[in-house]
Protein backbone atom coordinates (compact mmCIF):
# COMPACT_ATOMS: atom_id res chain seq x y z
CA UNK A 1 0.00 0.00 0.00
CA UNK A 2 1.36 3.34 -1.24
CA UNK A 3 1.26 5.95 1.64
CA UNK A 4 1.60 9.63 2.09
CA UNK A 5 5.33 9.69 2.34
CA UNK A 6 5.96 8.14 -1.77
CA UNK A 7 4.24 11.17 -2.61
CA UNK A 8 7.34 12.77 -2.12
CA UNK A 9 7.94 16.78 -0.90
CA UNK A 10 4.26 18.07 -1.32
CA UNK A 11 5.01 21.86 -0.51
CA UNK A 12 3.26 24.16 -3.21
CA UNK A 13 1.85 21.07 -4.35
CA UNK A 14 -1.88 20.97 -4.81
CA UNK A 15 -3.50 17.82 -3.33
CA UNK A 16 -6.98 16.45 -3.73
CA UNK A 17 -7.89 14.76 -0.52
CA UNK A 18 -11.07 12.45 -0.50
CA UNK A 19 -12.38 12.10 2.40
CA UNK A 20 -15.16 10.51 4.29
CA UNK A 21 -17.06 13.50 5.86
CA UNK A 22 -20.84 12.02 5.35
CA UNK A 23 -21.64 12.99 9.30
CA UNK A 24 -25.15 12.64 10.84
CA UNK A 25 -26.78 16.19 10.32
CA UNK A 26 -29.89 17.26 12.49
CA UNK A 27 -32.08 19.98 11.68
CA UNK A 28 -34.04 22.17 14.32
CA UNK A 29 -37.31 24.44 13.93
CA UNK A 30 -35.32 27.24 12.11
CA UNK A 31 -33.88 25.06 9.60
CA UNK A 32 -30.21 25.43 11.26
CA UNK A 33 -28.08 22.48 10.66
CA UNK A 34 -26.15 21.14 14.06
CA UNK A 35 -23.68 17.92 13.43
CA UNK A 36 -24.70 15.15 15.75
CA UNK A 37 -21.82 13.51 15.88
CA UNK A 38 -18.25 15.29 14.28
CA UNK A 39 -16.06 12.22 14.59
CA UNK A 40 -15.43 11.35 10.65
CA UNK A 41 -14.31 15.05 10.57
CA UNK A 42 -12.21 14.37 14.14
CA UNK A 43 -10.55 11.41 12.23
CA UNK A 44 -9.72 13.48 9.34
CA UNK A 45 -7.50 15.70 10.46
CA UNK A 46 -4.49 14.15 10.89
CA UNK A 47 -3.73 14.02 7.46
CA UNK A 48 -5.11 17.15 6.51
CA UNK A 49 -2.76 18.80 9.20
CA UNK A 50 0.10 16.71 7.92
CA UNK A 51 -0.34 18.53 4.19
CA UNK A 52 -0.63 21.88 5.71
CA UNK A 53 2.58 21.14 7.44
CA UNK A 54 4.37 20.40 4.45
CA UNK A 55 3.15 23.92 2.56
CA UNK A 56 0.73 21.56 0.40
CA UNK A 57 -2.36 23.24 -1.11
CA UNK A 58 -5.39 21.00 -0.07
CA UNK A 59 -8.65 20.27 -2.08
CA UNK A 60 -11.06 18.68 0.17
CA UNK A 61 -13.78 16.18 -1.46
CA UNK A 62 -16.45 13.89 -0.22
CA UNK A 63 -19.82 12.90 0.22
CA UNK A 64 -22.58 13.73 2.30
CA UNK A 65 -25.65 11.63 2.38
CA UNK A 66 -27.60 10.08 -0.42
CA UNK A 67 -28.39 12.97 -2.32
CA UNK A 68 -29.64 11.41 -6.05
CA UNK A 69 -26.96 13.08 -8.52
CA UNK A 70 -27.74 16.76 -8.13
CA UNK A 71 -27.90 19.57 -6.09
CA UNK A 72 -29.89 19.22 -2.99
CA UNK A 73 -29.61 21.58 -0.44
CA UNK A 74 -30.21 19.39 2.76
CA UNK A 75 -27.11 17.08 1.96
CA UNK A 76 -24.73 20.36 1.25
CA UNK A 77 -21.12 19.87 3.31
CA UNK A 78 -21.04 23.55 4.36
CA UNK A 79 -21.44 22.88 7.77
CA UNK A 80 -18.49 20.51 7.82
CA UNK A 81 -16.22 23.50 6.91
CA UNK A 82 -16.97 25.46 9.63
CA UNK A 83 -17.17 22.11 12.22
CA UNK A 84 -13.50 21.20 10.84
CA UNK A 85 -12.42 25.17 10.88
CA UNK A 86 -12.94 24.72 14.35
CA UNK A 87 -11.54 21.38 15.16
CA UNK A 88 -8.10 22.46 13.26
CA UNK A 89 -7.69 25.49 15.64
CA UNK A 90 -8.32 23.47 18.65
CA UNK A 91 -5.92 20.58 17.45
CA UNK A 92 -3.36 23.26 15.91
CA UNK A 93 -3.58 26.86 18.07
CA UNK A 94 -3.34 29.64 16.24
CA UNK A 95 0.17 30.37 15.57
CA UNK A 96 2.52 33.22 16.69
CA UNK A 97 2.30 35.00 12.96
CA UNK A 98 -1.69 34.90 13.75
CA UNK A 99 -2.03 32.22 10.95
CA UNK A 100 -5.25 30.40 11.71
CA UNK A 101 -6.37 27.83 10.29
CA UNK A 102 -9.70 28.55 8.07
CA UNK A 103 -11.71 25.66 5.78
CA UNK A 104 -12.72 27.41 2.71
CA UNK A 105 -15.63 26.38 1.07
CA UNK A 106 -17.43 26.30 -2.68
CA UNK A 107 -20.87 25.54 -3.50
CA UNK A 108 -20.00 23.21 -6.25
CA UNK A 109 -17.46 20.52 -6.81
CA UNK A 110 -16.54 20.59 -10.29
CA UNK A 111 -17.31 24.45 -12.50
CA UNK A 112 -15.69 27.57 -12.64
CA UNK A 113 -15.99 28.82 -9.31
CA UNK A 114 -14.62 25.55 -8.32
CA UNK A 115 -11.56 26.01 -10.30
CA UNK A 116 -11.02 30.42 -9.08
CA UNK A 117 -11.20 28.74 -5.43
CA UNK A 118 -8.34 25.63 -5.95
CA UNK A 119 -6.50 28.49 -8.03
CA UNK A 120 -6.25 30.71 -5.32
CA UNK A 121 -5.18 28.56 -2.51
CA UNK A 122 -1.75 29.47 -1.30
CA UNK A 123 0.88 27.19 0.34
CA UNK A 124 -1.35 25.78 3.29
CA UNK A 125 -4.86 26.33 2.87
CA UNK A 126 -7.40 24.50 2.58
CA UNK A 127 -10.91 24.25 0.23
CA UNK A 128 -13.59 21.76 1.00
CA UNK A 129 -15.57 20.86 -2.62
CA UNK A 130 -19.50 20.50 -2.52
CA UNK A 131 -20.93 17.49 -1.84
CA UNK A 132 -19.80 14.69 -4.57
CA UNK A 133 -22.79 12.72 -5.20
CA UNK A 134 -24.66 16.07 -6.42
CA UNK A 135 -22.68 14.78 -9.47
CA UNK A 136 -24.03 11.71 -10.94
CA UNK A 137 -20.96 10.67 -12.30
CA UNK A 138 -19.67 10.13 -9.08
CA UNK A 139 -21.41 6.77 -7.89
CA UNK A 140 -22.14 5.89 -12.17
CA UNK A 141 -22.03 2.38 -13.23
CA UNK A 142 -20.51 3.78 -16.65
CA UNK A 143 -17.26 3.35 -16.27
CA UNK A 144 -16.69 6.39 -18.88
CA UNK A 145 -19.03 8.54 -16.88
CA UNK A 146 -17.59 8.18 -13.74
CA UNK A 147 -14.22 8.61 -15.98
CA UNK A 148 -15.08 12.06 -16.90
CA UNK A 149 -15.95 13.07 -13.41
CA UNK A 150 -12.48 11.59 -12.05
CA UNK A 151 -10.87 13.24 -14.58
CA UNK A 152 -12.31 16.82 -13.94
CA UNK A 153 -11.04 16.22 -10.28
CA UNK A 154 -7.82 15.64 -11.42
CA UNK A 155 -7.76 18.60 -13.22
CA UNK A 156 -7.44 20.56 -10.39
CA UNK A 157 -4.25 18.77 -8.44
CA UNK A 158 -0.83 17.47 -8.41
CA UNK A 159 -1.45 14.21 -6.40
CA UNK A 160 -4.51 12.42 -4.48
CA UNK A 161 -4.75 11.31 -1.18
CA UNK A 162 -7.50 8.49 -0.30
CA UNK A 163 -8.49 8.84 2.94
CA UNK A 164 -11.82 8.43 3.10
CA UNK A 165 -11.83 4.73 4.71
CA UNK A 166 -15.60 4.56 4.80
CA UNK A 167 -15.90 4.63 1.10
CA UNK A 168 -12.83 2.63 -0.05
CA UNK A 169 -15.16 -0.80 -1.03
CA UNK A 170 -16.96 1.60 -3.36
CA UNK A 171 -15.86 1.83 -6.97
CA UNK A 172 -16.59 5.50 -7.36
CA UNK A 173 -14.91 8.25 -9.35
CA UNK A 174 -13.57 9.90 -6.06
CA UNK A 175 -12.06 6.40 -4.66
CA UNK A 176 -11.25 4.16 -7.56
CA UNK A 177 -11.08 6.68 -10.84
CA UNK A 178 -9.55 9.31 -9.29
CA UNK A 179 -6.51 7.07 -7.68
CA UNK A 180 -5.62 6.28 -11.38
CA UNK A 181 -5.37 9.50 -12.60
CA UNK A 182 -2.78 10.99 -10.39
CA UNK A 183 0.13 9.96 -8.35
CA UNK A 184 -1.62 8.36 -5.62
CA UNK A 185 -0.93 7.20 -2.26
CA UNK A 186 -3.36 6.30 1.27
CA UNK A 187 -4.07 9.01 3.86
CA UNK A 188 -2.86 8.68 7.52
CA UNK A 189 -6.57 7.10 8.72
CA UNK A 190 -6.75 4.67 5.53
CA UNK A 191 -3.58 3.30 6.78
CA UNK A 192 -4.23 3.28 10.24
CA UNK A 193 -7.52 1.58 9.72
CA UNK A 194 -6.17 -1.18 8.10
CA UNK A 195 -3.29 -1.84 10.39
CA UNK A 196 -6.25 -2.40 12.95
CA UNK A 197 -8.28 -4.38 10.90
CA UNK A 198 -5.43 -6.81 10.19
CA UNK A 199 -5.33 -7.17 13.72
CA UNK A 200 -9.10 -8.70 13.31
CA UNK A 201 -7.95 -11.23 10.60
CA UNK A 202 -4.52 -13.54 10.55
CA UNK A 203 -3.53 -12.20 13.93
CA UNK A 204 -6.55 -12.06 16.07
CA UNK A 205 -5.79 -13.01 19.45
CA UNK A 206 -7.73 -15.42 21.19
CA UNK A 207 -10.74 -15.73 22.27
CA UNK A 208 -12.16 -13.55 19.81
CA UNK A 209 -15.92 -12.33 20.15
CA UNK A 210 -17.58 -10.53 17.24
CA UNK A 211 -20.90 -8.63 18.05
CA UNK A 212 -23.37 -7.55 15.36
CA UNK A 213 -26.40 -5.97 15.32
CA UNK A 214 -27.88 -2.81 13.33
CA UNK A 215 -30.56 -3.08 10.47
CA UNK A 216 -28.61 -3.56 7.71
CA UNK A 217 -29.34 -7.48 8.15
CA UNK A 218 -28.82 -8.98 4.48
CA UNK A 219 -25.78 -6.51 3.88
CA UNK A 220 -24.04 -8.14 7.24
CA UNK A 221 -25.01 -11.72 6.61
CA UNK A 222 -21.85 -12.40 4.10
CA UNK A 223 -19.59 -11.54 7.06
CA UNK A 224 -21.11 -14.39 9.14
CA UNK A 225 -20.05 -17.24 6.83
CA UNK A 226 -16.41 -15.68 6.85
CA UNK A 227 -16.80 -14.87 10.34
CA UNK A 228 -17.46 -18.64 11.41
CA UNK A 229 -14.12 -19.65 10.07
CA UNK A 230 -12.17 -17.25 12.49
CA UNK A 231 -14.45 -16.30 15.87
CA UNK A 232 -14.95 -18.19 19.26
CA UNK A 233 -18.13 -16.80 19.54
CA UNK A 234 -20.59 -14.55 17.71
CA UNK A 235 -23.26 -12.19 19.57
CA UNK A 236 -25.98 -11.57 17.35
CA UNK A 237 -28.64 -8.47 18.62
CA UNK A 238 -30.34 -5.82 16.52
CA UNK A 239 -32.25 -6.66 13.93
CA UNK A 240 -30.74 -9.01 12.70
CA UNK A 241 -31.96 -11.08 15.69
CA UNK A 242 -35.08 -11.79 14.14
CA UNK A 243 -34.13 -13.66 10.75
CA UNK A 244 -31.90 -16.22 13.27
CA UNK A 245 -35.29 -16.27 15.47
CA UNK A 246 -37.45 -17.53 12.83
CA UNK A 247 -34.99 -19.37 11.37
CA UNK A 248 -35.04 -21.52 14.74
CA UNK A 249 -38.86 -21.71 14.07
CA UNK A 250 -40.06 -19.02 16.38
CA UNK A 251 -42.81 -16.03 15.82
CA UNK A 252 -41.27 -12.92 15.40
CA UNK A 253 -44.48 -10.50 15.38
CA UNK A 254 -44.21 -7.14 13.31
CA UNK A 255 -39.96 -7.26 14.24
CA UNK A 256 -37.50 -6.47 11.29
CA UNK A 257 -37.43 -9.91 9.31
CA UNK A 258 -35.52 -10.82 6.00
CA UNK A 259 -37.65 -13.80 5.04
CA UNK A 260 -35.37 -14.72 2.01
CA UNK A 261 -32.40 -15.07 4.31
CA UNK A 262 -33.93 -17.98 6.37
CA UNK A 263 -32.58 -20.56 4.51
CA UNK A 264 -28.69 -18.71 4.78
CA UNK A 265 -29.40 -18.46 8.48
CA UNK A 266 -30.66 -22.10 8.70
CA UNK A 267 -27.13 -22.98 6.90
CA UNK A 268 -24.74 -20.68 9.32
CA UNK A 269 -26.44 -22.04 12.46
CA UNK A 270 -25.44 -25.45 11.46
CA UNK A 271 -22.05 -24.79 10.24
CA UNK A 272 -21.54 -23.04 13.48
CA UNK A 273 -22.69 -26.20 15.49
CA UNK A 274 -20.64 -28.27 13.38
CA UNK A 275 -17.27 -25.83 13.93
CA UNK A 276 -18.12 -25.50 17.45
CA UNK A 277 -18.19 -21.68 17.19
CA UNK A 278 -20.77 -20.54 19.44
CA UNK A 279 -23.83 -18.18 17.78
CA UNK A 280 -25.36 -16.58 20.99
CA UNK A 281 -28.59 -15.09 20.44
CA UNK A 282 -30.28 -13.37 23.08
CA UNK A 283 -33.18 -14.88 25.24
CA UNK A 284 -35.31 -11.98 26.18
CA UNK A 285 -36.13 -8.68 23.96
CA UNK A 286 -38.05 -5.87 24.50
CA UNK A 287 -41.12 -5.80 22.46
CA UNK A 288 -43.17 -2.42 21.56
CA UNK A 289 -46.44 -1.73 20.70
CA UNK A 290 -44.94 0.66 17.56
CA UNK A 291 -41.68 2.49 16.73
CA UNK A 292 -42.15 5.56 18.62
CA UNK A 293 -39.81 7.19 21.36
CA UNK A 294 -42.94 6.67 23.82
CA UNK A 295 -44.25 3.11 22.74
CA UNK A 296 -45.24 0.82 25.65
CA UNK A 297 -43.29 -1.91 25.78
CA UNK A 298 -42.63 -5.20 27.61
CA UNK A 299 -39.74 -7.69 28.10
CA UNK A 300 -41.02 -10.95 26.76
CA UNK A 301 -38.58 -14.56 26.33
CA UNK A 302 -37.04 -14.64 22.66
CA UNK A 303 -38.82 -17.76 21.73
CA UNK A 304 -42.11 -16.09 23.00
CA UNK A 305 -42.49 -12.95 21.02
CA UNK A 306 -45.87 -12.51 20.73
CA UNK A 307 -46.60 -13.33 24.03
CA UNK A 308 -46.82 -9.93 24.88
CA UNK A 309 -49.88 -7.77 25.48
CA UNK A 310 -49.26 -6.39 21.34
CA UNK A 311 -50.06 -9.98 20.29
CA UNK A 312 -49.13 -10.78 16.74
CA UNK A 313 -48.19 -6.70 16.06
CA UNK A 314 -45.61 -6.36 18.34
CA UNK A 315 -41.92 -5.08 17.39
CA UNK A 316 -38.79 -5.73 18.94
CA UNK A 317 -36.71 -3.03 19.34
CA UNK A 318 -33.68 -4.06 21.91
CA UNK A 319 -32.59 -6.84 23.63
CA UNK A 320 -33.61 -7.63 26.94
CA UNK A 321 -31.72 -7.05 29.93
CA UNK A 322 -30.62 -10.69 30.26
CA UNK A 323 -29.34 -10.91 27.06
CA UNK A 324 -27.35 -8.06 27.55
CA UNK A 325 -25.86 -9.01 30.83
CA UNK A 326 -25.16 -12.82 28.88
CA UNK A 327 -23.44 -11.10 26.26
CA UNK A 328 -21.52 -8.26 28.40
CA UNK A 329 -19.99 -11.86 30.31
CA UNK A 330 -18.83 -13.04 27.02
CA UNK A 331 -17.13 -9.93 26.41
CA UNK A 332 -15.39 -9.68 29.31
CA UNK A 333 -13.67 -12.63 28.93
CA UNK A 334 -12.77 -12.47 25.07
CA UNK A 335 -9.43 -10.59 24.22
CA UNK A 336 -10.59 -9.25 20.63
CA UNK A 337 -13.89 -7.81 20.13
CA UNK A 338 -15.29 -6.58 17.31
CA UNK A 339 -18.96 -4.82 17.15
CA UNK A 340 -20.55 -3.87 14.46
CA UNK A 341 -24.48 -2.99 14.56
CA UNK A 342 -26.17 -1.47 17.61
CA UNK A 343 -28.23 -3.95 19.83
CA UNK A 344 -31.40 -1.85 19.64
CA UNK A 345 -33.03 1.28 18.15
CA UNK A 346 -30.58 3.24 20.68
CA UNK A 347 -32.05 6.76 19.17
CA UNK A 348 -34.86 6.36 20.94
CA UNK A 349 -33.90 6.36 25.17
CA UNK A 350 -36.51 3.15 26.03
CA UNK A 351 -34.33 0.74 23.69
CA UNK A 352 -31.00 2.14 24.11
CA UNK A 353 -30.38 -0.32 26.72
CA UNK A 354 -28.58 -3.29 25.14
CA UNK A 355 -26.33 -1.19 23.19
CA UNK A 356 -25.36 1.01 26.15
CA UNK A 357 -24.60 -2.35 28.12
CA UNK A 358 -22.66 -3.95 25.13
CA UNK A 359 -20.28 -0.36 24.99
CA UNK A 360 -19.73 -0.40 28.73
CA UNK A 361 -18.40 -4.01 28.18
CA UNK A 362 -16.29 -3.45 25.21
CA UNK A 363 -14.52 -0.17 27.51
CA UNK A 364 -14.15 -2.57 30.83
CA UNK A 365 -12.83 -5.25 29.21
CA UNK A 366 -9.16 -6.01 29.13
CA UNK A 367 -8.98 -6.90 25.45
CA UNK A 368 -8.53 -5.58 22.34
CA UNK A 369 -11.49 -3.74 21.27
CA UNK A 370 -12.94 -2.17 17.96
CA UNK A 371 -16.19 -0.89 17.00
CA UNK A 372 -17.28 -0.25 12.99
CA UNK A 373 -20.21 1.22 11.58
CA UNK A 374 -21.43 4.85 11.58
CA UNK A 375 -24.66 4.48 13.34
CA UNK A 376 -22.80 2.29 15.99
CA UNK A 377 -19.98 4.56 16.22
CA UNK A 378 -21.84 7.30 16.79
CA UNK A 379 -24.09 5.67 19.59
CA UNK A 380 -21.26 4.91 21.74
CA UNK A 381 -20.42 8.66 21.33
CA UNK A 382 -24.24 10.01 21.95
CA UNK A 383 -24.47 7.48 25.12
CA UNK A 384 -21.30 9.29 26.59
CA UNK A 385 -18.64 7.07 26.23
CA UNK A 386 -15.12 8.35 25.14
CA UNK A 387 -13.03 7.50 22.18
CA UNK A 388 -10.37 6.47 24.31
CA UNK A 389 -11.89 3.82 26.03
CA UNK A 390 -12.35 1.98 23.05
CA UNK A 391 -8.89 0.36 21.75
CA UNK A 392 -10.45 1.43 18.13
CA UNK A 393 -13.65 3.21 16.42
CA UNK A 394 -13.32 2.95 13.06
CA UNK A 395 -15.18 5.62 10.40
CA UNK A 396 -15.62 2.95 8.56
CA UNK A 397 -18.72 0.27 8.64
CA UNK A 398 -19.55 -1.58 5.49
CA UNK A 399 -15.25 -0.86 4.49
CA UNK A 400 -14.56 -3.18 7.65
CA UNK A 401 -17.08 -5.41 7.20
CA UNK A 402 -16.38 -6.28 3.70
CA UNK A 403 -12.31 -6.09 4.23
CA UNK A 404 -13.39 -8.65 7.38
CA UNK A 405 -15.33 -11.12 4.85
CA UNK A 406 -12.00 -10.79 2.82
CA UNK A 407 -13.08 -9.02 0.12
CA UNK A 408 -11.07 -7.23 -2.45
CA UNK A 409 -11.65 -3.47 -1.78
CA UNK A 410 -11.64 -1.58 -5.50
CA UNK A 411 -10.47 1.90 -3.44
CA UNK A 412 -7.14 -0.04 -2.13
CA UNK A 413 -6.50 -2.23 -4.95
CA UNK A 414 -5.69 1.12 -6.55
CA UNK A 415 -3.26 1.78 -3.98
CA UNK A 416 -0.99 -0.79 -3.97
P1 LIG B 1 -24.00 0.57 11.48
O1 LIG B 1 -24.18 1.91 10.81
O2 LIG B 1 -23.32 0.68 12.80
O3 LIG B 1 -23.35 -0.44 10.56
P2 LIG B 1 -26.69 -0.19 10.81
O4 LIG B 1 -26.77 0.95 9.86
O5 LIG B 1 -26.73 -1.57 10.28
O6 LIG B 1 -25.45 -0.02 11.80
O7 LIG B 1 -27.93 -0.15 11.82
C1 LIG B 1 -28.17 0.96 12.67
C2 LIG B 1 -29.63 1.09 12.93
O8 LIG B 1 -30.19 -0.15 13.35
C3 LIG B 1 -29.94 2.07 14.03
O9 LIG B 1 -30.51 3.21 13.46
C4 LIG B 1 -30.92 1.31 14.93
O10 LIG B 1 -32.04 2.10 15.31
C5 LIG B 1 -31.36 0.16 14.07
N1 LIG B 1 -31.83 -1.01 14.82
C6 LIG B 1 -31.19 -1.71 15.76
N2 LIG B 1 -31.95 -2.68 16.26
C7 LIG B 1 -33.13 -2.61 15.62
C8 LIG B 1 -34.36 -3.34 15.70
N3 LIG B 1 -34.51 -4.33 16.57
N4 LIG B 1 -35.36 -2.98 14.87
C9 LIG B 1 -35.20 -1.96 14.00
N5 LIG B 1 -34.08 -1.23 13.88
C10 LIG B 1 -33.05 -1.55 14.68
MG1 LIG C 1 -25.62 2.64 9.42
Amino acid sequence: MRTLDSLGPLGSKTVIVRCDLNVPLATDANGVKTITDDGRIRASLTTIRELREAGARIVLISHLGRPKGEPDEQYSLRPVAARMTELLNEAEPVSDSGDAAEVGFVDETVGEAASAAVAALADGEIVLLENLRFNAGETSKDDAERRAFAQQLADFADAFVSDGFGVVHRKQASVYDLAQLLPSAAGRLVAAELEVLERLTEKAERPYAVVLGGSKVSDKLGVIAHLIERVDTLLIGGGMVFTFLAAQGHKVGASLLEEDQLDTVRGYLATAKERGVRIVLPTDIIVAEGFAADAAHEIVPADAIESSSFGASGLGLDIGPDSAAAFAAVIAESATVFWNGPMGVFEMTAFAGGTRTIARALTETDGFTVVGGGDSAAAVRVLGFADEDFGHISTGGGASLEFLEGKALPGLEVLV
